[in-house]
């Protein structure tokens, strides 16, 4: 069966679903998007991500050109045409057709897209044994120049990074910002765990807030885990006794190594291995 794609107000067949090439999403970045799980049909954690959304729009000064009952009803019914019982979901605003000038107030009207598709996971073996990674030379950006709060189509930083990854035959790699902090990976937020507390980096130190780390620092919270937001170093990555990433794609994954660093004993840690049992239950609570 084609995929159906909702693009601007009604689902259309896959090979129909192409945007201008005057679109300011594609000629600048310009325009806001999120990526939303599906588990057992249900559309996971949907008002945070909806409250993301429109709140990066509203920072970039997009109108999402549709309320919010109307746009949780055009997902499910993206979702439901697709058949999609446990996949992912790509929303996306853009900023519309315009003229070749920066000026996003020439484009009239902004266009919202929707994709529920199956999603392609890190192999299930990669959980078992955890990841190596790296950290990116590439600086993060400035949290005064994009605000990471804003989840912008702009991912040009993140996939340099995300080619230093690959250049070095890892899948991921975390990024510091403009002081040295960890900031975040190229698409996922960063924990690590030493004597028995958890730590992340704030937001302010260029993370975005993840929907799975906020739900993470839930769920370790409701376990009496003591979780601490504060600025991390390299160092500490290097020292830490567990550590692990969140995301909507990743879930919970466990990082073995980093820069050549072996953390822990090399396997996933049990509070990494806990909050990962934590999320898979939580995300599957309900289902039939
Ligand atoms: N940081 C970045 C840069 C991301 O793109 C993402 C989402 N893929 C995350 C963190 C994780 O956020 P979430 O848990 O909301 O998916």
């Amino acid at each position: 069966m084609a995929l159906k794609i909702w693009l601007d107000g009604k689902l259309v067949d896959h090979a129909d679903a192409k945007v201008s090439v005057f679109d300011h999403g594609l000629l600048y970045g310009d325009g806001v998007f999120e990526g939303i799980r599906v588990y057992g049909g249900r559309v996971f954690e949907l008002e945070a991500h909806l409250r993301r959304l429109y709140e990066s729009a509203k920072v970039i000064r997009l109108e999402v050109p549709m309320g919010k009952n109307e746009l949780v009803a055009a997902i499910k019914k993206t979702v439901e045409a697709n058949g999609i019982v446990d996949g992912y979901i790509r929303l996306l605003v853009t900023r519309g057709v315009g003229t070749l000038g920066l000026n996003p107030f020439q484009c009239k009207n902004s266009s919202l897209i929707i994709i529920a598709d199956n999603i392609q996971l890190y192999p299930e073996e990669l959980y078992e044994t955890g990841m190596k990674i790296i950290s990116a030379t590439t600086v993060r950006n400035h949290p005064l120049a994009i605000p990471p709060q804003v989840k912008s189509m702009n991912y040009l930083n993140n996939i340099i990074a995300k080619i230093e990854a690959l250049d070095n035959n890892v899948p991921e790699a975390v990024m510091y910002n403009h002081e040295g902090y960890v900031a975040e990976a190229t698409g996922d937020n960063v924990f690590i765990v030493r004597d028995g507390v958890i730590y992340t980096p704030p937001v302010e130190a260029g993370a975005l807030e993840g929907i799975t780390r906020n739900l993470v620092i839930r769920l370790a919270r409701k376990e009496n885990l003591e979780v601490v937001e504060k600025n991390l170093t390299r160092c500490d990555l290097y020292i830490c006794d567990e550590f692990f990433l969140t995301g909507t794609a990743a879930e919970v994954i466990g990082i073995v190594e980093i820069d050549g660093r072996i953390i822990g004993d090399g396997k996933p840690g049990p509070i990494t291995k806990r909050l990962r049992e934590n999320f898979f239950e939580y995300a599957h609570a309900g289902r039939k």
